[in-house]
């Protein structure tokens, strides 16, 4: 029987990067045994002296823009799968943090580091992955929070996408044993293919035990971003002290100004393979979270999984979290579903004009 031809890194910068589609997730990079792959400018560049070529293919494995949304489902809920715009779920709740110190510094309701604080408090992790910004001001920036000040420092939303495997890899290598992740629909993607690939580091995705996944329309690049900013509103991100959506961007200042900017003007400004995703509401996670559906000030919260509804269940007990169901309050789950509908219906769109692999 003749051999299928493997497909290799060759196959991934093909498919996958020069038609735009990579995330910059970082998945090969931290896969690839012979350190070929590197991310430059967010995106993945292959130094060929060093790729094993044909006899390996494990980028191409891990790579999450390679695989269906569905195909994962599949994997993780079984039966339990089902075809709505928003993914299996099991609860669905409006919550809001109980603690002065994660409202002050939340995106919405606290519900995603009251979470973290309190599986950090137990020991169900030893380690939260999370996004906070370094030197630039608004820089995503990944990293390992060990301590209810880690999780504050890295709190509230930052609307450009880092490289978040990388530091899983540090992590992994650092020892941590139980870890949860939090990341963007295509980042928890990303972690979902590591765990469920036929050829894969396993070892590296192991101790993640809960995946949070955000809910997300689409992110923004960041100098792209920052120039919209100061072109159409004269603001510099050092000047910003949080960002937020209401249909608009609100950008409240450090002067305690606020101002916004028309989402149609952030339309050119999303990373291209933000229209090829279908995913609003990180149905691939364990628990996933977002600002719509709940009021002002709380968090739209989805439990999926059973390591979900254990996480969420602890944080209750341990009184971190106000919670009702998101039945009991307006808007509701009709608008995350009208959203999540949305999403999709452009993503079809734009992948069938564009040709991409669906
Ligand atoms: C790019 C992006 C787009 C989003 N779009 C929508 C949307 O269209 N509709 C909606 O309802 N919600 C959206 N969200 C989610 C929303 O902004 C809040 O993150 C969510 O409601 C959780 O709020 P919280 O108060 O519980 O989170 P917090 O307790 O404030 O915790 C937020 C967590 O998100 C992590 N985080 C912040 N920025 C990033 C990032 N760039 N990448 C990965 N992780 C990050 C932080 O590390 C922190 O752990 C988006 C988030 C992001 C990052």
């Amino acid at each position: 029987m003749v051999r299928k031809p493997r497909k290799f890194s060759q196959d991934l910068i093909e498919e996958v990067v020069a038609k735009d589609l990579c995330t910059g997730c970082g998945a090969c990079v931290i896969s690839c045994p012979a350190n070929a792959l590197n991310l430059e400018g967010g995106k993945v560049v292959l130094t060929h002296e060093h790729c094993l070529g044909d006899r390996c293919g494990i980028c191409y494995e891990q790579c999450p823009q390679l695989v269906s949304d569905e195909a994962l489902m599949r994997i993780l809920f079984g039966d339990e799968m089902t075809r709505s715009d928003v993914g299996f779920y099991r609860g669905a709740y409006s919550v809001r943090s109980t603690s002065p110190d994660i409202s002050k510094v939340c995106q919405d309701g606290g519900a995603v580091t009251g979470i973290l604080a309190n599986l950090l408090e137990i020991g169900f992790i030893d380690a939260a992955i999370v996004t906070g910004t370094g030197d630039l001001p608004w820089l995503p920036e990944p990293r390992i929070a060990k301590s209810r000040a880690d999780l504050l420092n890295s709190a509230g939303s930052k609307y450009s996408l880092a490289p978040l495997l990388l530091v899983l890899k540090d992590a992994e290598e650092k020892g941590y044993r139980q870890l949860a992740v939090v990341g963007t629909p295509c980042q928890i993607k990303a972690i979902r293919r590591m765990q469920t690939s036929p050829l894969k580091n396993k070892k590296i995705v192991d101790p993640v035990k809960l995946c949070v996944g955000l809910f997300c329309l689409r992110a923004f690049e960041y100098q792209p971003f920052a120039g919209e900013l100061r072109k159409s509103l004269n603001i510099e991100l050092a000047d910003v002290d949080k960002l937020s959506f209401n249909g608009k961007l609100v950008v409240h200042c450090k002067d305690g100004s606020s101002h916004e900017l028309e989402a149609k003007r952030l339309r050119k400004l999303a990373y291209p393979h933000c229209w090829a995703c279908r995913d609003f509401t990180s149905s691939l996670a364990d628990i996933s979270v977002g600002g719509v559906g709940s009021p002002h000030g709380y968090s739209t919260v989805l439990i999926r999984t059973q390591a979900g509804a254990e996480a969420f269940s602890e944080a209750i007990k341990g009184g971190e979290l106000e919670t009702k169901p998101l039945s009991e309050v307006k808007p509701g789950m009709d608008v995350v579903e009208k959203l999540a509908r949305k999403k999709r219906t452009i993503a079809y769109a734009r992948i069938s004009r564009e040709g991409w692999r669906s």
